[in-house]
């Protein structure tokens, strides 16, 4: 977080003129077009315009960034360098991102709608940290020496995996693009970084101030292209060692087949969720309550995979939870995410819109009524907006309480016993996140740890930070976690040296 003011939205309008966009593939170092010669166009989310055309990579294209990748995985010149300058040179450039953070965090908001107010204090000052915190690990992670028979030496030290693919999603599009970046370079890894065709921009230029702090051509390489081509040639690349993917179920079953079906490249899986906050009857604070669960929500307009969308209340609770809830969207404006009150801007696409729309119909048509919202709003604007939206009276049975809806769309579901809330918080394919609320700490123990998710808030709703692991249990995850030194244990090798000591003469 920064204390710095955010400029005003005239500023920001002011300054958009002078963004140098960089819209081509980054391989080996350098800019260059896609071997076929295509583009598709990127637009601003908030008003449905076109913002630039970026080149479009096609196989061909990851083919020549994965050997880029795998010179410089095979020369050492990363993965040898000492620790220590490996460290200096992620530390530089996650501080030339950080010097960059009103440029990249304004390219951030136009090619995603994410709000300014966001942007500008979270996602890209995040993005710098969590490079900077892995790279400060570097030099601090040690190997093991085994208890081996006299006579022999053996250390079981941790190698790269070699050359990382990873595909991102486009809801935290530099911030989870560092998420896998921060271990994996730290690590001594090379990659190859397919951004979501949304949001290519931002990845991009961070990518070229990697250069510039110094980092060696053909470390990170940026293949922005359709999944279903690009995506899927990582994939199945005999020359990519690891795929490290961010984004839906479905997506990510298929990153499985594609090891499956050729190298056995390691897999690690950051997937949907269908979050539970269970407020328990004992709390007393109904207002922070709110305020928690509404940030749970309605962050990043609910495009968030551990967003909290089921809302599960005690019977006793509900309407003062729905009344406090309804008096903290106050506090929740929508509006042009380049206006820095704005704390909801629009929804990534028309197709997410219509999305959204369709499972707020679906909720009613099954019986759940609309609090407030669940309709587009702004459309002189022609952008995507849908206002935070309350469905009350819903059956966990329901689509909406079931499927990932990735959209401002909080689900309200009633409880009578702590038993009944855990059963109906763990009846979900998913289990990313989870919170609840209660003054008594007995039933804060006993329920965190009877709730089948990776991460469980209590009486905040909380990812954790850079120093805790994050992943999902069931279809929410596979293989591994973000964050943490957790995170390094899966981009590297366990190698075992055995030592046979000659006999003393
Ligand atoms: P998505 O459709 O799964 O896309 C994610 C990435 O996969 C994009 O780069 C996409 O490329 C690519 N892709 C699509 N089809 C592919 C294929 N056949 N082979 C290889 N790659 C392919 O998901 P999304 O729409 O970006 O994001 C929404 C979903 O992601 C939600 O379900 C959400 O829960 C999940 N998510 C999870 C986390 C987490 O940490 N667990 C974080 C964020 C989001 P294109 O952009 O070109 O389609
Ligand atoms: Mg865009």
């Amino acid at each position: 977080m920064t204390t710095t003011r955010i400029p005003d939205r005239a500023e920001w309008l002011a300054a958009i003129p002078s963004l140098a966009l960089r819209t081509r593939l980054f391989i080996d170092g350098t800019f260059v077009d896609a071997r076929a010669g295509r583009r598709f166009t990127t637009e601003n989310p908030a008003t449905g315009q076109p913002i630039a055309e970026v080149a479009e990579a096609g196989p061909e294209d990851v083919d020549l960034a994965v050997a880029a990748a795998r010179r410089a995985a095979d020369d050492g010149r990363w993965s040898r360098l000492n620790p220590g300058d490996r460290k200096r040179l992620l530390i530089a450039w996650a501080d030339l991102i950080a010097a960059h953070n009103r440029e990249l965090a304004l390219i951030e908001t136009l090619d995603s709608g994410k709000p300014i107010s966001d942007t500008a204090t979270v996602d890209i000052l995040e993005t710098a940290n969590c490079i900077r915190w892995h790279a400060e690990a570097t030099d601090k992670l040690y190997g093991q020496v085994a208890p081996a028979p006299e006579g022999i030496v053996a250390t079981i030290t941790r190698e790269p995996v070699g050359v990382v693919g990873a595909v991102i999603p486009w809801n935290y599009p530099a911030l989870m693009a560092a998420w896998k970046m921060g271990p994996a370079l730290a690590t001594g890894n090379t990659m190859v970084i397919k951004p979501a065709s949304y949001t290519a921009l931002s990845l991009l230029r961070i990518a070229e101030l990697a250069s510039e702090a110094g980092i060696p051509d053909g470390v990170v390489n940026v293949v922005p292209g359709p999944g279903g081509s690009v995506g899927e040639a990582i994939g199945r690349h005999p020359d990519v060692d690891c795929l490290a993917f961010t984004g839906s179920t479905e997506v990510g079953r298929r990153f499985l087949r594609y090891s499956a079906d050729t190298n056995l490249k390691r897999v690690l899986l950051e997937l949907g969720g269908k979050s539970p906050q269970i407020v328990f009857p004992d709390v007393s604070d109904m207002a922070s309550v709110a305020a928690n669960a509404a940030i749970a929500i309605f962050t990043n307009m609910g495009e968030n995979c551990s967003a909290g969308s089921r809302l599960i209340v005690h019977r006793s609770k509900r309407e003062a939870l729905l009344e406090a809830l309804e008096a903290e969207l106050e506090r929740w404006p929508v509006g042009d995410p380049l206006e820095p009150a704005s704390r909801v801007g629009p929804l990534i696409s028309r197709g997410q819109m219509e999305t959204v729309l369709d499972y707020v119909e679906s909720g009613m048509g099954q019986g759940a009524r609309v609090v407030t919202g669940g309709e587009q709003i702004l459309r002189e604007t022609g952008g995507y907006f849908v206002g935070p939206t309350i469905l009350d009276g819903v059956r966990n049975d329901m689509r909406v309480a079931r499927e990932e809806i990735f959209g401002p769309v909080l689900s309200v579901l009633e409880f009578d016993t702590e038993r009944q809330a855990v059963a109906l918080a763990n009846d979900t394919p998913y289990g990313l996140a989870a919170s609840l609320y209660t003054d008594d700490l007995h039933v804060a123990h006993r329920v965190a740890r009877d709730l089948r998710a990776g991460v469980v808030g209590v009486n905040a709703y909380a990812e954790g930070d850079n120093t805790t692991p994050f992943g999902g249990y069931k279809l929410s995850g596979f293989g591994g976690h973000d964050k943490s030194v957790h995170a390094h244990d899966q981009y590297t090798e366990t190698k075992t040296t055995w030592i046979t000591l000659r006999p003393r003469d």
